[in-house]
């Protein structure tokens, strides 16, 4: 690549960055999903921590086999987070009141109607698709991860394999094995618990809410996700309040995408270029690449709609 090159790829880059949004298929306040997008219940008074839908979505992905296996219990022991290997993972929270049994939390991306990892990402890698799944798409990441700091449920990992092939791995709702063809994802299909409901979000919210109306000694009144960062594609309910189930209740109901849009109006242009010096050194790296070899992708969805 010329220098010149080079130099023009950043300040188109700066220029994007600090322009804000531009590109983006939406603005603040404007987009509330798509209105027939797919999304999932969790119901967590039905979880019984079997582990098997983790096990699903290893085999769906591809994913490495985890040094113990699926059967293993003693995982609980600790909180866990989704990891580059993990793109779901079930928790297990203990009750403060006396007399009721451990509540189990599956959680994975929450595919949200306005995504921050979508409205963060200054090169557009991220896609929401009418279907209602949250994509990336890694032959455009450049690796800054902005993603990962805007995504308020701390979702986006990392692959750390490799410098210039930077992967972001998170769930994408078995996009394109499953969803885009009508298919519920891996997880869902595979629960023994039916946990995990598979519809339109439109009407998983009804279901949810007369859940709570016929069994109110059941479950804690709200349903996590209807509203949270304008709206969740993958929604929770359960039988303790969110906060004693991990799930974040200091966010706001405007979508992440203010936030960020703001954030971006203010910051200094030092962190403006910062996105223009990766996007440069991504390029740099993968065209002296390009002349030995094609560039793999490594990522998990390659497809724009
Ligand atoms: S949960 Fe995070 S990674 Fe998933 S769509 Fe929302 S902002 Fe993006
Ligand atoms: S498969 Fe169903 S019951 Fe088993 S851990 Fe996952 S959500 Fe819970």
């Amino acid at each position: 690549m010329k220098r010149r090159d080079f130099l023009k790829a950043c300040l188109v880059s700066g220029a994007t960055a600090s322009l804000g949004m531009t590109g983006k298929a939406w603005g603040s306040g404007s987009f509330e999903g798509y209105p027939d997008g797919m999304g999932v219940l969790v119901d967590t008074t039905r979880c019984i921590g079997c582990r098997s839908c983790e096990a699903a979505c290893n085999k769906e992905q591809k994913l490495p086999e985890p040094a113990s296996s699926f059967d293993d219990k003693s995982v609980f022991k600790e909180t866990r987070r989704t990891d580059e290997n993990a793109l779901t993972v079930v928790n297990r929270y203990e009750p403060q009141e006396q007399g009721k049994g451990p509540v189990y939390r599956k959680q994975q991306c929450n595919h949200c109607n306005e995504p921050a990892c979508l409205t963060s990402c200054f090169v557009n890698a991220y896609t929401k698709t009418k279907e209602g799944a949250v994509i990336y798409n890694s032959k455009i990441c450049v690796g800054c991860r902005n993603c990962m700091i805007a995504c308020p449920f701390n979702m986006p990992a990392y692959s750390y394999s490799s410098a210039f092939n930077p992967v972001v791995k998170k769930c994408i709702f078995c996009y394109d094995t499953r969803l885009k063809v009508g298919r519920p994802p891996a997880c869902v299909e595979i629960c023994p618990q039916e946990a995990l409901t598979f519809g339109h979000r439109k009407d998983l919210i009804k279901v949810a809410h007369e859940r709570i109306r016929e069994t109110p000694d059941r479950y804690h009144d709200h349903v996590y996700g209807e509203k949270e960062c304008g709206g969740t594609g993958w929604l929770y309910l359960s039988s303790l309040s969110p906060e004693q189930i991990a799930l974040d209740t200091s966010l706001s109901n405007d979508p992440i995408i203010s936030n960020v849009k703001d954030f971006l109006g203010t910051v200094p242009m030092v962190l403006t270029i910062w996105p223009a010096l990766f996007s440069g050194i991504h390029l740099l790296a993968t065209r002296n690449k390009d002349h030995g070899h094609e560039h793999a992708n490594h990522g998990q969805e390659d497809s724009k709609p």
